[in-house]
């Protein structure tokens, strides 16, 4: 068997999401949302799938998509992409991930990142032959240790992959530590692969700056998005990646072999998604809030230690003042079987069990009002 993989079990999205459905829970674990995204949006996929070739898209991805990426570049972040070299559209953001990580690191390459983390990012990294270097962040506060990342870099460091709005962690980098990891990629010549999936659920008129915008970071950085979280579409698996040709190139190369392309119809749809007036992002962004803040507060009158959510559809909270005895593991077992809800263990993000934060399950709350009420609801039923 594979040394590496063997080394992993059944990822704990898949894991939660079976147990929720045997035992009839709600399931506030694997994040997505149950509504069924923007009904143009899907509108347009079903006439795409009726009007068009629903053959082989080229290898980069269709056009209008990629035109429609590089518009959004400019629109949100005043970034100037050239679609034909600079954009590529994936299978969703893991495969942009992989693509990313297989296309860029060589065996033996470092690779800095943040910890605690998703799931998919160190078997990659691994695989690829990268060796990790993880700096942790620590709740409530999530505040980048200044000193630790810049020790964590050396003249051995390919990358950092960052990942802001920041699973689970719901930390949204501020510019200011944006500033100070740039001037580290670009002291130690590495690059950046940022995993933005999460650029426009950022709440508390905070602004979500890519790396990439920041001084002398455009050809260093890596850029990914996903249509299933600024769609609401986490099913459709469309991803989409900017960065300079000198970067996008190896990393298409990968791209052509793991996959080729990705459904041509949902493709043109998120295209039409991407050209939405401002309404509908300002939208998204503001019905999570109001989610958020729904929520944190019944889990907080319940008696939960709630962590601050200042993105992501993602909020963190402590069970100790509950009186529960047991790890996170066991608690989120414990409120599936006994209450009904599904949360996410947060020691599922960390690299070594024995030292993880283990005090925390992290709930999803981009579900219908009606839904979170019901699991606060038996939740505190259960407390
Ligand atoms: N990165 C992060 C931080 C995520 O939370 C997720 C998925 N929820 C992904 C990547 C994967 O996105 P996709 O479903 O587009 O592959
Ligand atoms: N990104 C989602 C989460 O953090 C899960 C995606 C998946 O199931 N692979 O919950």
């Amino acid at each position: 068997a594979n040394a590496i993989l063997s080394g992993y079990g059944t990822t704990v999205f898949e894991v939660m999401s079976r147990l929720a459905m045997e035992k009839g829970a709600i399931n506030l674990g694997q994040g997505f949302p149950d509504d069924n995204g923007p009904s143009e949006v899907v509108a347009a996929a079903q006439a795409a799938l009726a009007d068009r070739p629903n053959q082989y898209p080229p290898m980069m991805g269709v056009p209008e998509l990629r035109q429609a990426v590089a518009a959004h570049n400019k629109r949100f972040y005043n970034l100037d992409v050239d679609w034909q070299t600079e954009t590529m559209v994936t299978s969703g953001a893991t495969e942009a991930l992989a693509s990313c990580l297989f296309g860029l690191i060589e065996p033996g390459d470092e690779v800095v990142l943040i910890e605690p983390l998703y799931d998919c990012y160190l078997p990659i990294i691994r695989r690829a032959g990268g060796i990790p270097k993880l700096v942790r962040v620590e709740p409530p506060r999530w505040e980048l240790p200044y000193e630790a990342l810049a020790a964590a870099f050396s003249d051995k460091t390919k990358l950092i992959l960052l990942n802001s709005p920041m699973n689970p962690a719901a930390k949204v980098f501020s510019r200011e530590e944006l500033g100070f990891i740039a001037d580290l990629v670009k002291k130690h010549d590495a690059y950046a692969v940022c995993d933005e999936v999460y650029e426009h659920i950022v709440f508390d008129g905070l602004t979500h700056h890519p790396l990439m915008t920041l001084p002398g970071m455009r050809e260093r950085c890596v850029r990914i998005g996903s249509a299933g979280k600024t769609f609401s579409l986490t099913g459709w698996k469309v991803g989409y990646v900017t960065a300079c040709p000198a970067l996008l190139q190896p990393i298409s190369k990968c791209h052509q072999f793991l996959v080729f392309t990705t459904a041509p119809n949902l493709q043109r749809a998120v295209a039409f998604g991407l050209t939405q007036d401002d309404s509908y992002f300002t939208g998204l962004a503001a019905s999570m809030q109001a989610k958020r803040d729904r929520f944190s507060e019944g889990l907080r009158r319940i008696g939960f230690a709630v962590q601050p959510c200042q993105g992501t559809y993602f909020v963190n909270a402590g069970f100790a003042p509950l009186g529960f005895a047991g790890d996170d593991a066991e608690f989120c077992r414990h409120i599936i079987e006994e209450a009904g809800v599904a949360a996410i263990p947060v020691s599922a993000f960390y690299q070594d069990q024995e030292s993880a934060v283990r005090t925390t399950a992290r709930f999803c709350f981009s579900k219908q009002d009606a839904v979170l009420d019901e699991a606060l609801d038996r939740l505190a039923r259960h407390f």
